[in-house]
């Protein structure tokens, strides 16, 4: 999947001074101070990698890094709270840059081998939802993947969790996620449609900033999840079904 590299051991230097640049943005973004994990790399096929896990965010940068803009260094601070579009593409300009010379870029589905879409699942099909939800919503103006996410091999857990995601979707992979647990026959078809909805509505709505602030389910957002057919059944069934779905 990737060259080897040497250890990046010189360039601890260069990478906590990055560090401390980013922090500051990060920091000024989110009223938070996650911390902060950065490597730098000489690894062609993975110039930019972002972990986004609680509190921490962990970061494998190419050294081309250490020597970015301020602009560019801004823009990395906001695509690691979140991969919005303008970020995107400017962090994209800059390593299409700095890449002259190095190998030469891949396709987005080679660089990314571990993305697998699977749509199909045991009881249901998520292509099959997403093509009526994005005809029957959107006049077929989504352009997304989606798939199911991977089911972690584990025993139940000893206490239920706190928190599911059941769905998610990726500005910069345009796919969304939708969890495993949900692949049953006793989850209604209306509460996973509603899951995949809320996600569709992700790309339509973008993240707008309000008041300095980025707005993930802005207003307009919000308004239109009530237009979802059986928005308060499915709400209803959540209500009813939560700590069994914690449970999974
Ligand atoms: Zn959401």
């Amino acid at each position: 999947m990737s060259l080897s590299s040497p250890k990046p051991v010189v360039h601890v230097g260069a990478a906590k001074r990055l560090q401390r640049r980013l922090s500051r943005h990060i920091g000024e973004l989110s009223n938070q101070t996650p911390t902060l994990d950065v490597r730098l790399t000489n690894n062609r096929s993975t110039v930019l990698l972002v972990r986004r896990e609680p509190g921490c965010y962990r970061l494998r940068l190419h050294h081309m890094f250490v020597s970015a803009s301020a602009q560019v260094v801004a823009a990395l601070g906001r695509y690691v709270i979140h991969p919005e579009a303008e970020a995107s593409a400017t962090l994209d300009a800059f390593i299409a840059e700095r890449s002259v010379g190095l190998a030469p870029p891949r396709e987005r589905s080679q660089r990314r081998p571990h993305t697998v879409e699977r749509p199909d699942g045991e009881h249901y099909d998520l292509s099959a939802i997403f093509d009526e939800l994005n005809s029957g919503y959107f006049g077929g103006t989504i352009d997304a993947k989606i798939t199911w996410g991977r089911r972690k091999r584990q025993s139940l857990p000893a206490r239920p969790h706190k928190t599911l995601t059941m769905g998610s979707y990726s500005v910069e992979d345009r796919l969304i996620r939708i969890h495993p647990t949900l692949d049953r026959p006793d989850v209604p078809r209306y509460y996973l449609a509603w899951i995949v909805y809320h996600e569709m509505l992700h790309q339509k709505h973008g993240i707008p900033e309000l008041g300095g602030r980025r707005c993930y389910h802005p207003p307009s957002f919000v308004a239109e999840e009530r237009l979802f057919d059986e928005y308060e059944r499915a709400h209803r069934w959540e209500r009813q079904h939560r700590h069994r779905l914690l449970l999974y």
